[in-house]
């Protein structure tokens, strides 16, 4: 896969990213990273190629260490999608890319959640897949109100943080459906079904 640029940060004392070299633990990372796009976008190689074909090419800043200060003072993230005019980059920390495959905690998969907020800003800013149709939206905005409660109940496979904004929503959701699909079809059949055809689009749609 082509279309990426990646760049690498350590830490210095101030907690502030300086540019690194390339180590065999980013190496780790930055293939991690591929592998895992593949793997999502693998019945949507579509999707993947407009990812990867963006001009100025999309920039994932791999950061390895735990002492990151931001600009927000907030003393470590996880990772984030930001515009510096029409560069996207993505920054993420390599700690919890190669954590991904066994932990199920508030972070549950990473490149999934941040790869879902590129897809949402090739549209609007505004928290719906792109592609979507007029009805699908409906029900996607019907379905997310319904689960609202339940989540603020923490009685939800989602978490919380999908409660901040609907750009949130749909990073945590598209975690859950590729970490826990059979959970979230257990419980919402509803947004299991909007994921599960957006990223396993039907045979004979794709078929020329
Ligand atoms: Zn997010």
């Amino acid at each position: 896969m082509q279309g990426f640029v990646f760049r690498y940060f350590i830490p210095n004392e101030d907690g502030e990213p300086i540019e690194a070299n390339r180590d065999a633990v980013f190496l780790e990372a930055e293939d991690a990273v591929l592998d895992r796009c593949v793997e999502l976008f693998v019945h949507r190689r579509d999707l993947l190629r407009k990812i990867s074909s963006f001009d100025p090419p999309l920039e994932i800043h791999l950061y390895q260490g735990s002492t990151f200060k931001d600009t927000k003072d907030q003393h470590y993230f996880y990772g984030r999608v930001t515009f510096d005019g029409d560069s996207r980059i993505m920054e993420l920390a390599v700690e919890e890319i190669l954590k991904t495959q066994n932990s199920f905690g508030e972070v549950m998969d990473i490149v999934a959640h941040e790869m879902i907020h590129v897809l949402d800003y090739l549209d609007d800013d505004n928290g719906i897949l792109p592609g979507w149709s007029v009805a699908q939206v409906e029900e996607f905005m019907a379905a997310r109100d319904l689960v609202r409660r339940s989540i603020m109940r923490g009685k939800s496979v989602i978490h919380r943080y999908a409660l901040v904004s609907p750009e949130e929503f749909i990073a945590v959701l598209g975690e859950v459906y590729f970490t826990q699909p059979e959970a979230l079809k257990d419980t919402n059949i509803i947004l299991f079904e909007l994921m599960d055809t957006y990223f396993h689009p039907p045979k004979k749609t794709a078929k020329r």
